[in-house]
């Protein structure tokens, strides 16, 4: 009863979503794998089945993208599947902004500065932990918001064109406390140039969430935080135009939208 026909399904994002696969549970099915944009991404197996989430860049070119799926049967054997990801575009408006002078025009000094911690970053993200260190649905870092502006914007800093906004911006005040919006471990909890005060937390499966220009940060590198724990306060450190919570999501190499990280069901 064992099915060879390629069974194509097909599932329709936007431009900065997260996208949860999920395939149920087979007697003797020991593993689940998926190559998505050309990493390797594991499945996690749970009482309900199988899942893993891969991430559509902000960039990713509309259309149709697919994951192939790799299934492995306790005596060998391996079958797979394609998923196909149907990819909309989504409108990203340009916001032009004045910060400080330093943020634009660097010095020497800050330059090697903000290169090195772009190498660290970049470190940090090309890690994939294989496995999940959540269980319950992602959450918004500071109760009650029900949104966040520009995500994904095209900006203009002092007028000179920068990288899209990677992240989500919510409204707060200096000294809200900001909360871990999902399980997972710290894994950078430092000053940044741009980022000010910042909080990266390895969620596992490549899934990261940041917190960035915090007034003070609460939380050590390498800890493993609870979904909701306090990891620092609002603040309006780094490039900033006030005070406000950065709240980016990265997904193995695709800068996603946070707020789609709090429809992902399991
Ligand atoms: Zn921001």
């Amino acid at each position: 009863m064992n099915l060879l026909a390629v069974i194509v399904t097909m599932l329709t994002a936007v431009q900065g979503d997260a996208v949860q696969i999920q395939v149920p549970g087979e007697p003797d099915l020991v593993g689940v794998d998926a190559v998505w944009n050309d990493h390797r991404i594991p499945f996690v197996q749970t009482d309900a089945g199988w899942f893993t989430v891969v991430g559509v860049d902000l960039a990713m070119a509309p259309g149709e993208h697919s994951a192939e799926l790799s299934f492995t049967y306790s005596d060998g054997r391996t079958r797979r599947r394609v998923e196909t990801i149907n990819v909309q575009s989504r409108e990203f408006p340009t916001t032009r902004l004045t910060v400080e002078p330093k943020y634009v025009e660097l010095s020497a000094e800050n330059q090697a500065r903000a290169t090195r911690e772009r190498e660290e970053i970049d470190t940090v993200y090309a890690t994939l932990t294989p496995d999940a260190f959540w269980r319950e649905p992602f959450r918004v870092p500071i109760p009650g918001t029900t949104g966040g502006r520009n995500f994904g914007n095209r900006r203009v800093f002092n007028d000179q064109p920068r990288a899209p906004h990677s992240g989500a911006d919510l409204k707060a005040v200096t000294g809200t406390e900001i909360h871990a919006a999902n399980r997972g471990r710290v894994v950078l909890a430092k000053n940044l140039f741009y980022s000010g005060n910042a909080v990266f937390i390895d969620h596992g499966l490549g899934v990261y969430t940041v917190y960035l220009h915090l007034s003070e940060i609460l939380v050590e590198p390498g800890s493993i935080v609870e979904r909701g724990h306090v990891v620092g306060l609002a603040g309006a450190t780094g490039r900033v135009t006030g005070p406000h919570l950065h709240w980016g999501a990265r997904i193995v190499d695709a800068r996603v939208d946070p707020f789609s990280l709090l429809k992902l069901g399991n």
